[in-house]
């Protein structure tokens, strides 16, 4: 895995932190925005970015939810859905709240460079590619699937 690779993953950990929170203090329904078909993107994504298989868990509706544990993927690996809150989807911005609007737009900013280096990283076009085991565009080390 290279540094790269660990800081998208960090960042994204760093999303969840400050998503999380949003939907355990408001949401009246948890888990209503889910939808199978983001399910299918966080599968495909995960196989084709990070090399990682997510097995369905046999959940009637979500193939990436378990009940009584919830979503088992990283956050990484279901961008679309890491990023997401009701509030930053109806309005675009935290109501009442400017600092976290602000963080949470300077993160989203990081993890977009960060997702084009890496995607540099794997498609060999950086030279510069810093990679610990020394073998740039190596996505073959993921730290596996939840679960
Ligand atoms: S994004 Fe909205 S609907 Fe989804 S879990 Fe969070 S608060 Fe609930
Ligand atoms: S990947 Fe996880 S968070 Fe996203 S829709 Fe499926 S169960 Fe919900």
């Amino acid at each position: 895995m290279t540094n790269k690779q660990k800081q998208l993953i960090d960042a994204y950990q760093e999303m969840h932190s400050m998503t999380l929170p949003e939907c355990e203090c408001t949401c009246r329904v948890p888990y209503s925005c889910c939808d199978p078909m983001a399910c299918e993107m966080a599968i495909r994504h995960a196989k084709e970015s990070w090399g990682i298989t997510l097995e369905h868990t046999g959940h009637p509706r979500l193939p990436l939810m378990e009940e009584g544990r919830g979503c088992i993927a990283e956050p990484h690996l279901r961008p679309n859905c890491t990023v997401h809150t009701c509030q930053i989807n109806s309005f675009g911005y935290k109501p009442n709240d400017p600092d976290w609007t602000g963080r949470y737009f300077l993160l989203r900013e990081q993890i977009e460079d960060l997702e084009m280096k890496v995607l540099a990283e794997r498609e060999g076009v950086e030279d510069d590619a810093e990679d610990d085991n020394g073998t740039p565009g190596d996505d073959s080390s993921g730290s596996g699937e939840e679960g």
